[in-house]
């Protein structure tokens, strides 16, 4: 194995962002070679992969499943190393011959992972929104102390990233006057509000624009992914939710804004496939090929802006005032929606109660400092339990 190899482990290597990130790595053997591989249960999907990219680990959450898989590859003929368990997601996000990882597991579970290959320094490649909205402060905070490169990879951030000047502090040193953060407003931008309620799972995960996991997708359709990413624009560009406007961009071409003092915009455009942020990513400051086809500009003919619509999308407004308030809000508002959309997917509440119970939540829980993880873990417990009560109710 070459030195001038990057070893990669990608944590979610069989979901949406994992199998993006394999399709641009396969297209460069030259650049990286894969460490590591971890999903949570799917272990046959996750034997494939294996076989393929010829990982060093491969991670499962359960002993049953790695057994599994041990067996699997034994069969194949495949030299991979099986674990299980959240330390050894640790040990394969933190592993010294680990330089980059890709943060792509869903929702809270990403945290402690993610974190331990922030402390180790990594290059952290960041598609993980959710462990920046639950502990904003102190995962920044680890990212100054270690020394490691933090990458936005959710494709709005990415393209925010990619229009600030290389090196800046606050907003205002960098002559920037204003984030313009896009959304396409997702399938029900123009529902009628009295169907809006009794949407299905299955359509609330049809995105006209993107292909992604079905967790975020919901939060897609009630635009509670655009509260998240306001949040955690708010952390990885070091600015109060005030200089973010939120502006719906349904075509998903331009994939964000930033405005500077003297009155220019600038903007990343591109075809709406997550393979563009993360090849960025993964190369940066360098550029590589990520299988992405040319944007016709021509063909694509119009970009439409309009404002968001806070009425037809209260989990978007209870995101805004979370990220408004700070301290704890935000991970409370992260858990009980996490409670509340599997509760939806599982088709125990309708889509107009997700709303209802981060709400409930919110009221619930008093706010507090997160000024440790102990502090951000108990208040992520506390507001499950809240949820799983009040999704017990509506049932
Ligand atoms: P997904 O559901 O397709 O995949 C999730 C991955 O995480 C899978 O590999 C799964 O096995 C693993 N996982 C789930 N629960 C786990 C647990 N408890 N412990 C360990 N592993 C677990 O999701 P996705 O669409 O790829 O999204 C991943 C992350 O990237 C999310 O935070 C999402 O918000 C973010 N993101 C996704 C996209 C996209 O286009 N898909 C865009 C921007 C940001
Ligand atoms: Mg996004």
């Amino acid at each position: 194995m070459s030195d001038s190899l990057q070893q990669l482990t990608i944590l979610g290597a069989t979901g949406s962002i994992g199998v993006s990130t394999l399709d641009v790595v396969a297209r460069h053997p030259d650049r990286y070679a894969v460490f590591a591989l971890t999903a949570h249960s799917r272990w046959q999907p996750l034997a494939e992969q294996c076989v393929l990219h010829k990982p060093q680990y491969a991670v499962l959450s359960g002993a049953d499943e790695a057994a599994l898989l041990s067996a699997e590859l034994k069969r194949l003929g495949s030299m991979t190393e099986v674990l299980f368990g959240e330390e050894a997601l640790a040990q394969v996000a933190s592993h010294s011959e680990v330089d980059t990882v890709m943060a792509a597991i869903v929702g809270a579970a990403g945290l402690l992972p993610t974190l331990a290959a922030v402390n180790s320094g990594k290059k952290v490649l960041l598609a993980n929104k959710e462990a920046l909205v639950m502990a904003g402060g102190l995962f920044t905070q680890a990212v100054a102390d270690s020394g490691a490169v933090l990458l936005p990879i959710d494709s709005e951030h990415n393209a925010i990233f990619q229009c600030m000047p290389a090196q800046h502090g606050t907003l205002a040193e960098a002559g920037v006057r204003k984030i313009l953060l896009t959304g396409s407003g997702g399938p029900f931008r123009q529902t009628p509000l009295e169907t809006l309620k009794l949407v299905t799972p299955d359509q609330a995960c049809a995105h006209p624009n993107w292909s992604m996991g079905r967790k975020i997708s919901v939060d897609s359709a009630s635009m509670m992914n655009k509260g998240l990413e306001l949040v955690e624009a708010c952390w990885l560009f070091n600015c109060a939710p005030d200089k973010i406007d939120i502006v719906i961009h349904p075509q998903s071409i331009i994939h964000s804004m930033v405005e500077y003092m003297d009155g220019s915009m600038l903007a990343q455009l591109g075809n709406p496939d997550m393979r563009t942020p993360i090849a960025h990513a993964l190369a940066w400051p360098e550029r590589i090929d990520s299988g992405v086809a040319s944007l016709d500009i021509v063909a694509t003919a119009r970009l439409d802006f309009e404002a968001p619509d806070f009425g037809r999308f209260p989990c978007l407004r209870l995101a805004v005032e979370a990220a408004k308030a700070g301290q704890t809000a935000p991970a409370i508002l992260n858990a009980a929606n996490e409670v509340a959309v599997e509760a939806f997917l599982a088709e125990r509440i309708r889509f107009d109660q997700i709303a209802q119970i981060i709400d409930g939540t919110l009221e619930a829980i008093p706010l507090s400092e997160p000024e440790s993880l102990s502090v951000v873990q108990e208040i992520d417990r506390r507001a499950r339990d809240v949820a799983k009560l009040l999704v017990d109710r509506q049932a």
